[in-house]
């Protein structure tokens, strides 16, 4: 399997991306896609080389069922811990996003011909993630507060590397990059906010919840 950028592989689950990260023996995942799909992700692990049952890490950028609802499918065949930040975590453990959507116009049928792709069962976290952080992942993943799509998403940048997994903080449209906005975004002004901040970084890769973006 083709990595997007050295040791970053895709796995989708329909619309949703999830990455795989590995270097050396060490393997993590950044979201989990679609409840459904688990078995598809950890098909897409094996494919990569790594061994989908000694994950060290599933992290969770936040509490939406594209990104959390397999959840529950990994963790019963693989005891990786989960992390999440609080907020998004609380959700996550009563199997609800964290924040209740606000459809207008065409984002009403939209929202509700994919809401049954959407329920997802209550998972598991193990360890609440805080902005600032650095994870011993990947040469050192940063944990970035990107609220504004939901209460408490967080992004993890990869200081090293220049590789920004920005779930669904930034939206990304054909090249374009936007905000994200909405009747899914929980909050716009922040999400601006944490949308500018990140471009601020100066990411050479971007992955992102729906899309893939290279400087
Ligand atoms: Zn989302």
């Amino acid at each position: 399997m083709k990595p997007i950028y050295p040791g970053v592989f895709r796995s989708r689950s329909l619309f949703a991306n999830q990455f795989i990260l590995r270097s050396g023996e060490q393997s993590l995942v950044i979201d989990v896609g679609l409840p459904g799909f688990g078995q598809h992700l950890l098909g897409t692990i094996q494919k990569t080389g790594a061994d989908p049952h000694t994950l060290a890490a599933i992290l969770i950028t936040h509490a939406d069922g594209d990104h959390f609802g397999a959840l529950a499918e990994i963790r019963a065949v693989n005891p990786a811990p989960v992390y999440a930040s609080p907020q998004e975590a609380e959700a996550i453990q009563k199997g609800v996003s964290s924040r209740a959507l606000k459809p207008r116009g065409f984002e009403k049928f939209l929202y509700s011909a994919v809401s049954p792709l959407y329920r997802p069962s209550a998972g598991v976290v193990d360890h609440l993630l805080e902005p600032g952080q650095i994870l011993p992942f990947w040469d050192g993943l940063q944990v970035l507060d990107t609220r504004g799509h939901t209460p408490q998403h967080v992004s993890f940048f990869a200081i090293e590397h220049g590789v920004l997994f920005s779930g669904d903080s930034i939206q990304i449209a054909r090249k374009k990059l936007l905000p994200s906005s909405g009747g899914n975004t929980w909050d716009e002004e922040l999400a601006k906010q944490s949308f500018e901040m990140q471009l601020a970084l100066h990411p050479a890769v971007i992955c992102g919840g729906h899309g893939i973006w290279v400087r």
